[in-house]
């Protein structure tokens, strides 16, 4: 595999998602495969049976659906397939992703109360459990872990033990956390989890994949307010057809994503990429501070996924010239997203090693055309 003819990439994405790939990933991509052949359904099962296995200790009370489109259209899904009419959703929002998801309810006309923490405001569990307490009618909860907006890691397992110990379902946005941050569906008692094939598990877009108590999904059958992304239908299909898809699916990106599950396993797992992008995060945020940089979050909050920093306090920096000079020297950058304050992010996830790290950071030093 390692003569393949593949061009290199122009340069490293350190954003998170789409982000830099294996050759390996991007060669599985090489050759068509027929959507109901059923060597090709033997492949969606097994990746539905490897994503419940990485989610949960318990894998046999889950079972994992894959779901066309990016992985919004995976978090509409469950929204819109697992809230029932006469149902009531909490959403915490703290950054764009919290947001959108309820944005999405909106849109369905579900019955939601939010609970805006602002954009860097901490998710307190305490907090959670008095907007429970003060509502009875709210029956689900969904937040994100890992809000890319910031770099934000909410406290999943305080927040899980909220939402649980007042006996509503739990969805959780765990797009840009899940294959990078160890996550036990099973121990935190997470009903709904949604991720997407283009982050952590070092994809490429395409489909976004939700792993689900079985029990809770079997229950949402016609709650659906969409055909296509009816999670109990496409569940259903792929359940008793033996991996079928219901309309066409992204094959080739399934191939590369089974590859990318291979790579994950090979690597050691979740906790051995966690460590990864651990360091990777640790060399960044080291030596960046050590170039004058400030992080927006407080360390405890970062997450290893994708860092926030605050421009520089010079009148000569743009970030526009900023990111061109670290395009042209192999790295691509990604905007802030947040309104109160100047900031760009540095993401830390995809085929990136901390040696990654080190020659950002000589690249940057390079460039200060702001000092
Ligand atoms: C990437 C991401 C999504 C989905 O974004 P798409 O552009 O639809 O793939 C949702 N939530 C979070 C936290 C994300 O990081």
């Amino acid at each position: 595999m390692t003569d393949l003819q593949l061009p290199d990439n122009p340069y490293l994405l350190l954003t998170p998602g789409p982000l830099s790939t294996t050759k390996r990933v991007k060669a599985a991509m090489l050759k068509d495969w027929c959507t109901w052949d059923k060597e090709y359904n033997q492949l969606v099962q097994g990746i539905r049976a490897k994503l419940t296995k990485l989610a949960s200790t318990e894998p046999g009370r889950y079972t994992a659906v894959l779901m066309q489109g990016s992985g919004t259209f995976s978090v509409e899904s469950v929204i819109g397939s697992v809230v029932p009419d006469g149902g009531r959703l909490l959403v915490l929002v703290n950054g764009a992703y919290g947001k959108r998801v309820a944005q999405i309810a909106e849109v369905l006309r579900i019955d939601t109360t939010v609970l805006d923490l602002g954009e860097t405001g901490y998710a307190e569990p305490a907090e959670v459990e008095a907007a429970l307490a003060a509502d009875p009618a709210i029956t689900h909860v969904a937040f994100v872990h890992g809000e890319t907006t910031t770099g934000m890691l909410n406290p999943l397992s305080e927040l899980a033990q909220a939402v649980k110990r007042s006996g509503r379902i739990l969805i959780v946005d765990a797009m840009s956390s899940f294959g990078g941050v160890e996550i036990d569906m099973a121990e935190l008692d997470i009903d709904f989890l949604i991720s997407s094939s283009n982050k952590c598990i070092q994809g490429v877009p395409g489909f976004g994949f939700i792993v689900a108590n079985r029990e809770r999904l079997e229950r949402c059958k016609g709650v659906a307010r969409s055909l296509s992304l009816d999670l109990f239908d496409q569940w259903d299909t792929m359940e008793r057809q033996d991996g079928k898809w219901r309309f066409t699916s992204p094959t080739h990106v399934v191939r590369a994503f089974d590859e990318a599950l291979r790579e994950l396993e090979e690597e050691g797992g979740i906790a051995a990429r966690q460590r990864r992008y651990t360091r990777n995060h640790q060399t960044l945020v080291e030596g960046m501070e050590r170039l004058g940089f400030r992080t927006l979050l407080p360390k405890a909050m970062q997450s290893p996924i994708i860092t926030s920093f605050y421009y520089p306090e010079s009148e000569k920096f743009s970030f526009e010239a900023f990111y061109q000079l670290m395009k042209q020297e192999g790295f691509v950058l990604y905007p802030g997203k947040i309104t109160a304050a100047s900031t760009f992010r540095i993401g830390h996830i995809g085929d990136v090693r901390p040696e990654d790290m080190e020659r950002l950071l000589e690249a940057v030093e390079r460039n200060r055309f702001w000092l």
